[in-house]
């Protein structure tokens, strides 16, 4: 049995990477899916492969930094395709590798405003449906740098760990209404954001997994298919006691 027949999921940050492979994966297992980013040239890529594959799915662009837009989104749910229940808050930016005491006030700014406030946005919107349908399911895209410190990456590390605290309030005020929300924490995944890393901090000279892989005790970076397969999971009533956690998905790096 599909792991979320019959479910209406949204996916932020759907155009490329985590994202788009977590909309396709909830389309394979039954979701109708709310493909939303802020690049609609992916966003429409994404809902082209998921139609192709014979799913269903809409795009709306939004900002998750924008209240507006999030309200918007969470609306086009609800109005395309009756209900919401089930998101994934995806959306999330790098900023720049420098130590803490060179890193600008708008690049601080514009991390904490796309990766946690765009989260907290996201939450609040989503969860006000949820409560009128009687419940739901969230995973918020924290980070192995939500458990662990990162140098070079202050703003990232600390939008991370308050994606992490935003889920354990959330879970912890929606428990008895049906609301599970939950984090995941993945280590080094093969998309676009941690080619960006590593070009920053080796200038090109290295390539990603060649400069990643060690890191990781498995020995390989992770496959966004691979992060998708856990987010349908948290997402499924099979993991209908699992909430608040802050699951890893990161071949052992935070055991280390
Ligand atoms: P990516 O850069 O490949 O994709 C990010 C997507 O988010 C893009 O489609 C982009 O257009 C969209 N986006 C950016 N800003 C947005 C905004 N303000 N509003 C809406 N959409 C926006 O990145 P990814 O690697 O797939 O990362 C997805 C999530 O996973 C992020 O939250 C990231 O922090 C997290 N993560 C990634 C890794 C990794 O190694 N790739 C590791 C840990 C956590």
């Amino acid at each position: 049995m599909a792991l979320l027949m019959n479910k209406v999921a949204l996916v932020t940050g759907a155009g490329a990477g985590i994202g788009r492979a977590t909309a396709i994966k909830f389309a394979e297992e039954g979701a109708t899916v709310v493909v939303s980013d802020i690049d609609p040239v992916g966003g429409q890529e994404t809902v082209d492969l998921v139609q192709a594959s014979g799913g269903e799915a809409s795009f709306i662009r939004a900002d998750v930094s924008s209240p507006s837009d999030v309200a918007a989104m969470v609306q086009h749910a609800v109005t395309t395709h009756g209900r919401l229940d089930c998101a994934c808050n995806n959306a999330g930016i790098e900023g720049k590798i420098a130590p803490l005491a060179e890193q600008a006030e708008a690049s601080f700014d514009r991390v904490l405003s796309v990766n946690l406030r765009g989260v907290f946005l996201c939450l609040r919107a989503e969860i006000t449906e949820m409560l009128k349908t009687g419940g739901g399911s969230i995973v918020n895209l924290s980070s192995v740098a939500g458990l662990i410190g990162f140098a070079g990456l202050s703003p990232y590390v600390a939008s991370k760990h308050g994606v992490n605290g935003l889920t354990k309030n959330a879970a912890l005020e929606y428990a008895k209404q049906g609301i599970r929300v939950n984090s995941i924490c993945p280590g080094g995944i093969d998309t676009r954001m941690l080619d960006s890393l590593a070009e920053q901090s080796t200038g090109g000279s290295m390539d990603t997994s060649e400069m990643m892989a060690p890191l990781h005790p498995i020995g390989r970076i992770g496959t966004p298919d691979e992060v998708a397969n856990l987010i349908a999971w948290l997402c499924s009533d099979r993991a209908s006691f699992v909430t608040g956690a802050h699951v890893p998905v990161d071949g052992g790096y935070v055991a280390q």
